[in-house]
């Protein structure tokens, strides 16, 4: 594919409707559970468990499952993990992805820290947008809440990436008290001149990342809080959302170059609007992000099932998607999953 993703041509009706009469068009792959990183938020605190290679699926299995969902309507995929540039081969895959008609928007989310050496490939592939996890401008503060020390090596793939002319990138900043809340209005300021998206997620506390447990309550920082700080640089006029946009709540500073928006999964959930599938490494379709129910469609795809047969079964699956989540601000989860495995 070398042409821009986001047109949209001749997209096959959307089957994927659950009882609640939602549409889900929009699928997030995750192709690993393994990452460079252990982010505070996102890595057990547990001795980790990766899945043993045979349990996680081959690209060829990812790119048949793919097509069903675009088949069934599915016209948006986005690419996570883990880390999804430490799979081998991942490049590849994106091309192929990416070749798979009736797909009119793919992207990647990534920690950035290989994205340098990947960057040619993955714009070969067709890729436009990216999606770069970035929480501190500070190189310290990086170590601390990553686990590693490579400040500089994403900062210099998000600048490469704005050289190359990829468009929109997308800064994700998880909000946490204590740790880079003072660094909120920075943050945001990249916005002023640079044409980024810096979008500041809200903790969701599910797992055993490691600090959830008691820890947990002053370290979660909610949309309306993160907005007053954010707010104190400038004030922040609505961007109208479209169609393609995801649960982010839209703003920019005036003359900025970039946008600022807010993602609320506590604060103000959007299940009622929810568009989103999940397919985790191990072959398992998540209907709802935040909770443990999960279809198997590794084993009926590995025991011979034809197309129409899994799509069977997605079609299901989708059908009893849970009408909303869990989670409430200041309340432990009940997720028993990690995020670096489901893929945020
Ligand atoms: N490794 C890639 C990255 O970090 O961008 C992709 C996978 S990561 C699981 C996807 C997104 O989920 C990241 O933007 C990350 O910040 C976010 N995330 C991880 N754990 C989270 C949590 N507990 N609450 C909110 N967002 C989280
Ligand atoms: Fe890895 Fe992304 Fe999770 Fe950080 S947020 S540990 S980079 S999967």
């Amino acid at each position: 594919m070398t042409a821009n993703r986001t047109k949209i041509i001749g997209l096959p009706e959307i089957k994927l409707v659950d009882q609640y009469k939602r549409r889900l068009n929009y699928l997030r792959i995750s192709v690993t559970d393994r990452c460079n990183m252990k982010c505070m938020y996102c890595m057990t605190h547990e001795k980790t468990s990766k899945l043993p290679c045979r349990e996680i699926l081959r690209y060829e299995e990812v790119l048949r499952i793919a097509r069903i969902f675009i088949n069934l309507g599915v016209s948006k995929i986005r690419i996570t993990g883990g880390e999804p540039l430490v799979r081998n081969g991942i490049c590849d895959f994106l091309s192929g992805l990416s070749s798979l008609e009736g797909l009119s928007d793919l992207s990647i989310t990534t920690n950035g820290v290989f994205l340098k050496e990947n960057i040619e490939k993955i714009k070969s592939a067709g890729i436009r947008r990216l999606n770069i996890s970035l929480d501190t401008l500070d190189k310290d503060k990086f170590k601390r809440i990553t686990g590693i020390d490579a400040f500089n090596q994403v900062w210099d793939s998000i600048m490469l990436a704005l050289d190359m002319g990829f468009d929109p990138i997308k800064i994700n900043v998880v909000a946490l008290n204590g740790i880079n809340d003072d660094e909120l209005p920075d943050l945001a300021r990249l916005s002023l001149s640079y044409p980024f998206h810096v979008r500041f997620i809200e903790y969701m506390p599910i797992g055993t990342s490691r600090i959830i447990s008691s820890q947990m309550r002053s370290r979660q920082l909610l949309a309306p809080e993160i907005q007053d700080r954010v707010s104190s640089i400038g004030r922040l006029e609505p961007v109208e959302n479209m169609s393609f946009d995801g649960p982010a709540k839209r703003f920019r500073f005036e003359n900025a170059k970039g946008e600022i928006g807010f993602i609320r999964p506590i604060s103000d959930h959007f299940c009622g609007s929810c568009n989103r599938l999940r397919l985790t490494a191990s072959g398992n379709l998540k209907t709802c992000l935040l909770s443990d129910i999960e279809t198997d469609l590794k084993s009926p795809l590995r025991e011979g099932c034809s197309d129409s047969e899994l799509a069977d079964i997605i079609l299901k699956a989708v059908y009893d998607k849970p009408f909303e989540h869990p989670l409430v601000a200041n309340h432990a989860g009940m997720i028993s999953g990690c995020m670096s495995a489901i893929g945020g």
